[in-house]
């Protein structure tokens, strides 16, 4: 046995699946996750030290690659001033003036831990602000793990949602209703019907949590007409694709000003840091200014808010994203001509720092087409990948993530595990 396996077996007796966030547990593609030791660049070293090339990168933070050196030492001398203080501090300020100069859409910003406190405390500011209860989001999307959020699409036309987690009472989830993705004209019939008693719409602008599926244009443009008209705050879920997908989020591409965006993962530059912001008018409805309450403990906690400052000060060097983009989109179409040169049926696709790959013939558009993903042909690629040194999210229903440090070399490596892989999912 080796010590992976070891501290997996060790795990699992203190731990509720040995892991704290369930998708770490490769419950969906079988076998032992590495347990990671150290990080450096592009790479991962597990308790075994064995290398690999990480395409998950904390699930999105590490856009600059593990171990930064000036965030490293940013962080070093944070440290030196003490862990936490519960008291304001002028880092907080620094960072709120970084992410207006960057997003133009927020007046204000608001600090958090997590993107679930970030979705959470958007949705009650938002039913707060409006005085309304109803929200609506979309099959498909997370926006973390509050009660409202976990919800699957019930039956009908305009379904109001269902728990899709045990412990959360239908009571919670019965104003939460749940839409197509990219479907305009559910859209535009639920305004219609009940426009007036809808809070707020959230969404993933470009979706990563059914592998990627960008929104179509028509459909965020269509959202942000509905919603102005009807009073209803549209909330952009940028806590994946902020600073990831290019520099002013997904926002940014879609040439949409939301209400209120959500940040998370990149802000924190792998650190618990999130964040919501917007509109000064509806911001200024949380406690102290206002009735809605929201709090926390170690929100803006002074470290996190270095790591998350020199986070954002390297992505604004000049050339960042078009050489992230590159990179990126020179793995897709990598991974795209190997796949055909050895038969598999696959797809990719990639924006700024951010991809999906599909075994699919073509890139999925909507929920139900992610659903129709070959999860088998999935399951062999990804135990071949990570045996030839290479780690991808351990689900078919994950985005996957590039940082500036995947240089040439990295790509070419992939390419060698690709090749490999490709010709054992063949045989699937
Ligand atoms: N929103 C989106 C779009 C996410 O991808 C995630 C996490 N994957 C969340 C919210 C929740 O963030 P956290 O895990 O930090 O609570």
């Amino acid at each position: 046995m080796d010590r992976n396996e070891a501290l997996f077996d060790r795990a699992q007796e203190s731990i509720p699946g040995g892991v704290n966030s369930p998708v770490r547990a490769f419950k969906s593609v079988g076998g032992v996750p590495p347990f990671i030791k150290k990080a450096l660049g592009p790479h991962l070293y597990d308790e075994e030290g064995k290398k690999y090339i990480d395409y998950v990168g904390s699930w999105g933070p590490m856009i600059l690659g593990h171990n930064n050196p000036a965030v490293i030492q940013t962080v070093k001398e944070a440290v030196d001033n003490g862990l936490s203080f519960g008291a304001p501090t002028q880092g907080e300020v620094l960072i709120a003036e970084e992410i207006k100069k960057i997003i133009p859409s927020i007046d204000e910003v608001r600090l958090v831990s997590s993107g679930t406190e970030a979705g959470m405390s958007a949705i009650r500011l938002a039913r707060g602000y409006t005085g309304r209860n109803k929200i609506i989001k979309f099959e498909g999307c997370y926006h973390g793990h509050s009660d409202a959020l976990l919800v699957k699409a019930g039956s009908g036309l305009l379904t109001f949602g269902t728990p899709s987690s045990a412990g959360v009472p239908a009571d919670v989830t019965k104003d939460t209703i749940v839409l197509e993705y990219n479907n305009c004209d559910m859209l535009e019939e639920t305004f219609e019907k009940e426009g007036e008693q809808i809070a707020c719409v959230i969404v993933e602008a470009i979706a990563g949590n059914m592998n990627m599926v960008p929104a179509t244009r028509e459909f965020i443009t269509k959202m942000r007409e509905l919603t102005a008209k009807h009073g209803t705050v549209m909330i952009v879920d940028e806590v994946m694709t902020g600073f990831r997908v290019a520099l002013h989020g997904a926002q940014s591409l879609y040439g949409v000003t939301p209400d209120l965006t959500m940040f998370g993962k990149v802000i924190g530059g792998g650190m618990p840091v999130a964040a919501f912001g917007g509109k000064k008018e509806i911001m200024d409805c949380i406690a102290p200014l206002g009735p809605v309450y929201q709090a926390g403990t170690l929100s803006g906690n002074p470290v996190a808010v270095a790591c998350g400052l020199a986070t954002l000060k390297a992505i604004q060097e000049p050339g960042f994203y078009d050489r992230l983009s590159i990179q990126t989109a020179k793995l897709i179409s990598g991974l795209v001509q190997i796949a055909k040169e050895e038969g598999v049926a696959f797809s990719g696709q990639c924006t700024g720092g951010m991809f999906g790959i599909y075994f699919r013939p073509t890139c999925p558009a909507s929920f139900k087409e992610v659903m129709e993903c070959d999860t088998e042909k999935f399951k062999t690629f990804f135990h071949a990948m990570l045996d030839n040194g290479v780690y991808l999210a351990p689900s078919t229903f994950e985005a996957g993530f590039v940082s500036i440090t995947h240089d040439d070399s990295v790509l070419n490596k992939t390419f060698e595990a690709a090749r490999k892989a490709f010709k054992e999912v063949r045989k699937v």
